[in-house]
C-alpha cells in the first residue's frame, strides 16, 4: 500500500493530548512508511453537545476514504442521554471492524506491573450479547428481561483466522480459545468448534499447522490469567468475555496509559488506546502518550508497515526501561510533551 491516509479522531479529554503525540511519532518515521496524510475528524461527547450527534456522518464518510484511523477517547455519560450513543461502537459497525486486538506485555521497570506477561487478547467485536436485542416484559412475578446472544459461524471463523494469523507472527505460536461451552453448549459450543476448525479449512492450506491450540473455560481463564499470565500467548474470545478479559489483562501491566489496541477489519484498521478520556487529569499536560503511540505502531503493523511499527515499539520500550522520563501514572514527574520528546529522540 503506497498511500497512508489516516483519519485522526482525538474526541474528548486526554484524547486531545495523546493523539497529537501519536501523530508526531508517525511523522517522524520518514521513509520507513509512505508519507502519511492526516485528516482531522470529530466524534464524541463534546461534538454531541454542540450538534446532537456523537458521530457526525461527515466523519464516517471521510473515514471511508482513509486507509486507517487513530481514535483518542470519548467521555460517555453514565446516565442515559437521549440521542447519544457511543461513537466507537457505531464505528465498529459502520466500518465492519470485527476484531478488537489488544497486546498486553510487561516491560521491565514498570512499577505495579507483573513480569512475564506477553499476550494478545483477540476479541470478536460484532456479535454475542452486543447485538443489543434486549426485551423486558411484565409477568405475574414482576418484570422479566431477556437478551439475545448471537454467535455465527462466519464471525467466529473470521476472528479465529485473525487469532491464528497473529499467533503465526509470535514466537510461541499458541492460541487459547476462551469459552463456556460446558454451560452454553450451543452458542459457545459453536464458537469453540468453529475456531478449532479454522486450521483445517481448505483455503488455509495448512498455514496454521505450527500453531498450538489450547482452550479454557472463561472463569478459570481469568483465574489463571492473574496467577500465571505467562501461560498465555494469543487468547481468542467472543465479544463479552473478550471485553472483560482484555481489561483484566491490561490491569496486569501497571498503567492503562501503556496499553494499545486496534479495531480491525479486512480493509480498515483503527488504533485506539485502551484508556478513556481521564477527566481527572485532563488539561494538565500529564497524560501518558505511550498507549496512543503504541496504538499507532499497532495500526502500522496491521497494514504491513512492520519496519515502522518495530521502530516505534523499540523506542517506547527504551523510554520505559530507562525510566527517566515517565508520566505520574508510572511514578515519574514528566509531562506528556517530555515523554513524546524522549520517544522521538530514541526513534
Ligand atoms: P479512564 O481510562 O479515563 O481513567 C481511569 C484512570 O486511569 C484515571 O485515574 C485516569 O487518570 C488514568 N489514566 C487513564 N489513561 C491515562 C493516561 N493515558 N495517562 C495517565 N493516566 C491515565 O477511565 P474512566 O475514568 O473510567 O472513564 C473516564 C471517561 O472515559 C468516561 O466518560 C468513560 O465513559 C470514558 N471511557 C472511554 C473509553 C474509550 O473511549 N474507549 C474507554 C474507557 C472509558
Ligand atoms: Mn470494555
Amino acid at each position: 500500500r503506497q498511500s497512508l491516509k489516516i483519519g485522526l479522531i482525538p474526541a474528548d479529554g486526554i484524547g486531545k493530548e495523546v493523539i497529537p503525540a501519536a501523530k508526531a511519532v508517525l511523522e517522524a518515521l520518514g521513509s520507513d512508511i509512505p508519507k502519511p496524510e492526516f485528516v482531522p475528524l470529530l466524534a464524541g461527547w463534546e461534538v454531541f453537545t454542540r450538534g446532537g450527534n456523537a458521530l457526525p456522518h461527515e466523519t464516517v464518510d471521510a473515514l471511508k476514504e482513509c486507509d486507517a484511523a487513530l481514535f483518542g477517547a470519548v467521555s460517555s455519560p453514565t446516565r442515559r442521554v437521549t440521542g447519544y450513543s457511543s461513537p466507537i461502537v457505531q464505528l465498529r459497525k459502520e466500518l465492519d471492524l470485527y476484531a478488537n486486538v489488544r497486546p498486553v506485555a510487561s516491560v521491565a521497570a514498570n512499577p505495579g506491573g507483573k513480569p512475564d506477561v506477553d499476550l494478545v487478547v483477540v476479541r470478536e467485536n460484532t456479535e454475542c450479547l452486543y447485538v443489543k436485542q434486549e426485551q423486558i416484559t411484565p409477568t405475574e412475578n414482576g418484570r422479566e428481561a431477556r437478551a439475545i446472544r448471537l454467535i455465527t459461524e462466519r464471525a467466529s471463523s473470521r476472528i479465529g483466522k485473525m487469532a491464528f494469523d497473529i499467533a503465526l507472527g509470535r514466537p510461541r505460536k499458541q492460541v487459547t480459545i476462551i469459552h463456556k461451552s460446558n454451560v452454553l453448549s450451543v452458542t459457545d459450543g459453536l464458537f469453540r468448534e468453529t475456531v478449532r476448525a479454522v486450521p483445517a479449512l481448505p483455503e488455509i492450506n495448512g498455514a496454521y499447522d505450527n500453531v498450538k491450540i489450547e482452550e479454557q473455560i472463561v472463569d478459570s481463564a481469568v483465574y489463571r490469567l492473574f496467577r500465571e499470565p505467562e501461560i498465555y500467548d494469543v487468547m481468542v474470545a467472543p465479544n463479552l468475555y473478550g471485553d472483560i478479559l482484555s481489561d483484566a489483562a491490561a490491569a496486569l501491566v501497571g498503567s492503562l496509559g501503556l496499553v494499545p489496541s486496534v479495531n480491525a477489519g479486512d480493509s480498515f484498521v483503527m488504533g485506539e488506546p485502551v484508556h478513556g478520556s481521564a477527566p481527572d487529569i485532563e488539561g494538565k499536560g500529564i497524560a501518558n502518550p505511550l498507549a496512543a503511540i503504541r496504538s499507532a505502531a499497532l495500526m502500522l503493523r496491521f497494514q504491513g508497515h512492520t519496519v515502522g511499527a518495530d521502530r516505534i515499539d523499540r523506542a517506547v520500550e527504551q523510554v520505559i526501561r530507562e525510566g527517566e522520563v515517565l508520566t505520574p501514572d508510572l511514578g515519574g514527574t514528566s509531562k506528556t510533551q517530555e515523554v513524546l520528546d524522549a520517544v522521538l529522540k530514541k526513534l
